[in-house]
């Protein structure tokens, strides 16, 4: 299955609970408005000055001009006299009269305290004007928005200090498989590995704000499967499994999660990936991720992460895509979309893609070592030098 229509059957099954919570601003970090937050002041609150120099009315320039008052950030001072200047400094509002600012190195004072401007001023220079940044009544930031730090402290400009917000959505997380240690807990076996999917998905879901609820690992067997599969949709919003998705003797997702809810398997036409799953226990939605490291990585940030970013109510679920230089090629088409692990270099033209050598859906490191994935759309050869977009592993994760 393209991955277009995988997203487009996957976001088209995401119900949003609506559920609501009310937090402190400085809670509210990743979290999604569930409301608009209309801004009730003028920001900024007054016209106020851009620099440190002196308020002046153009016409009166270029003097000499007694100084006759100084207006510091926080004070508010007295109209000003024509004929004269005011001393006043950044963020501080601009006297009445006043119809530009000078910043201080273009003015000497002489001996007798008398100020002369040089070069030309024009009006309003130096003003920030009143409202500038968000006026009264206008929206500040609108439902859906998943809160980043620059906006908590817009939201902050405006005078805000609690917002309503969809509650943070809990995410169980299963990790199939015999062969699974958890780090710290066991020297390996023959055959064992340790369990890095719960943690990357763990982080993953962080990043996105949402709660990481762990069900640990889960042994390769239908009843102790089926068990576990059950009490994580009873505790979460959504549950995702890592590996024992595809429809091998020792794979009893697919089989479990169609005894006690529903399940689509696809065989997603991308690389790294493959294996997916889609369905339901009860109501709560269910993604079943493939086992491999960094096919679970790819298919996360690919497919489960907009289809939570929508569960959680949020507008903007898109994958901001780059376009840079490959700086590699491909052999030949491949019927498969790939997510080629590349890093980033500046080059004479702009940014570079660089391919990590060992693009094995097995290797983490491939992941780990890059700075973003080069989409190579299904039947298409990149030469060096072609362009490609790029997905940048610090907005995905
Ligand atoms: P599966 O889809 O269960 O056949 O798993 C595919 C591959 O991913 C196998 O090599 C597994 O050992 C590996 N794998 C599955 N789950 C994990 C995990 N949680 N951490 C690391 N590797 C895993
Ligand atoms: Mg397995």
């Amino acid at each position: 299955m393209p991955l277009e229509e995988a997203l487009e059957r996957i976001l088209g099954g995401a119900r949003p609970t609506g559920a609501t919570d009310e937090l402190s601003l400085i809670d509210a970090l990743g979290a999604v408005l569930a409301e608009d937050v209309i801004s009730g002041i003028d920001v900024p609150g007054d016209d106020n000055s851009a620099m440190d120099g002196y308020a002046v009315r153009g016409e009166d320039l270029p003097g000499p001009l007694p100084i006759s008052q100084r207006i510091a950030a926080g004070a508010v001072g007295e109209p000003l006299q024509p004929g004269t200047a005011a001393r006043i400094f950044t963020g501080a509002p601009i006297p009445a009269g006043a119809d530009a600012v000078v910043m201080q190195e273009n003015c000497s004072v002489d001996q007798g305290g008398l100020l002369s401007v040089d070069g030309t001023v024009t009006t309003a220079q130096n003003i920030r004007p009143r409202g500038q940044d968000i006026a009264a009544g206008a929206v500040a930031l609108s439902k859906g928005r998943r809160l980043r730090p620059q906006d908590l402290g817009l939201l902050a400009s405006v005078g805000v200090a609690r917002v309503t917000v969809f509650r943070r959505l809990k995410v169980a997380v299963l990790s199939t498989g015999d062969e699974l240690v958890e780090p710290g807990t066991a020297d390996l076996a023959g055959g064992q590995l340790y369990n890095s999917n719960r943690f990357t998905i763990a982080g993953l879901l962080a990043r996105l704000g949402l709660e990481f609820v762990d069900v640990g690992i889960i042994p390769d067997d239908a009843q102790a499967t089926a068990k576990a599969l059950l009490r994580a949709s009873e505790l979460a919003d959504c549950v995702i499994t890592s590996g024992g998705v595809s429809v091998g003797e020792e794979d009893h997702v697919k089989a479990q999660v169609e005894q006690i809810g529903h399940i689509d398997l696809w065989k997603l036409a991308i690389k790294p990936g493959k294996p997916l799953a889609f369905g339901a226990i009860g109501d709560t939605p269910f993604i079943g991720l493939p086992g491999n490291p960094t096919s679970v990585f790819a298919t996360f940030c690919l497919v489960a992460r907009p289809f939570l970013l929508k569960l959680q109510g949020a507008t903007d679920c898109r994958i901001p895509e780059l376009t840079v230089t490959a700086g590699f090629a491909t052999a030949k088409s491949s019927p498969r979309q790939d997510h080629v692990r590349v890093s980033l270099e500046s080059g004479d033209e702009g940014l570079v893609a660089r391919r990590f050598a060992n693009q094995s859906s097995g290797v983490l490191s491939s992941v780990s070592q890059s700075d973003a994935l080069a989409v190579v759309p299904p039947g298409v050869v990149v030469s060096e030098g072609d362009k490609v977009q790029v997905l940048l592993l610090d907005l995905l994760a």
